[in-house]
């Protein structure tokens, strides 16, 4: 046990269970709290979104969830059956996101939307339990796998498939609603059970799937009406058709100081 390295880090208290970013539930990977996962994260297959080879074990992408009445939920989107997370497009597209656009058009309004604010997260293959499955990792487990790789004892080797080693992870629910994922490594290193793993494993940025402009307006104003001023931000935003760029020049004009409680 001593030469094992604890790892304890903080993760924002998100059900992660009814948030996704498409995929079949079997293929993803369900963290649930109070459970030890045996876990070997692959290495890198495949490219990034913009053709490049994707050099690092996880895939960053960000999205923007949805936080109504004390709950982490995904927005219903038609033609899907499972509620989904929207990926940023300011941060994966073409510049304009238009829940980012609604985000700062409901805080100066007055309202708090912070829950609105793109959200950064990992694509990971890995094998769980015997099984391949992706992860949606938060920061902190991608964090704590970086202090492993920075360990000399440890090193990028973790993730080779045939000498690196298997964590057990861990994920606690601590009384304030804050989770934390603990990381074990294995003391032995181990091959991984599957030797044609590199063929099964999916595209990691097939899940980083961008709807358009008009599509992300669309689903905003069907899941947020009655809970964010969705349409008078969007109205606004066509009686103003080039906003360019830069900041806008009259936000110091009065906010609610109450926000809508929901
Ligand atoms: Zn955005």
């Amino acid at each position: 046990m001593a030469r094992k390295k604890d790892r304890v880090v903080n993760e924002i208290d998100m059900d992660e269970a009814v948030v996704s970013v498409g995929g079949s539930k079997s293929e993803f990977l369900n963290v649930k709290d109070d459970i030890d996962y045996d876990i070997r994260f692959l290495p890198p297959v495949g490219n990034k979104p913009d053709g490049t080879p994707l050099k690092t074990p996880w895939l960053e992408h960000a999205t923007h969830g949805k936080f109504v009445a004390g709950k982490w939920s995904g927005f219903t989107v038609e033609g899907s059956d499972r509620k989904r997370q929207l990926h940023c497009l300011e941060v994966h597209g073409t510049g304009y996101c238009p829940a980012c656009a609604l985000k700062e058009y409901s805080e100066e309004e007055g309202e708090d939307v912070s829950w609105l604010e793109p959200r950064t997260k990992f694509l990971m293959n890995c094998v769980v339990d015997d099984e391949l499955r992706v992860f949606d990792a938060p920061p902190s487990v991608v964090a704590a796998l970086q202090d492993y790789i920075k360990n000399k004892k440890y090193g990028v080797k973790l993730f080779d498939p045939a000498v690196g080693r298997n964590f057990t992870m861990t994920r606690i629910k601590k009384p304030n609603g804050f989770r934390e994922y603990k990381l074990v490594p294995d003391p032995e290193s181990s091959r991984v059970i599957f030797d044609d793993w590199k063929d099964r494993v999916p595209e990691l940025s097939g899940f980083v799937q961008l709807f358009s402009e008009q599509e992300m307006v669309d689903i905003l104003v069907q899941n947020l009406t009655g809970i964010l001023p969705v349409e008078e931000a969007f109205n606004k935003k066509a009686s103003k058709p080039a906003p360019a760029k830069g900041k806008k020049t009259t936000s110091a004009k009065g906010k609610k100081t109450s926000p809508r409680k929901r």
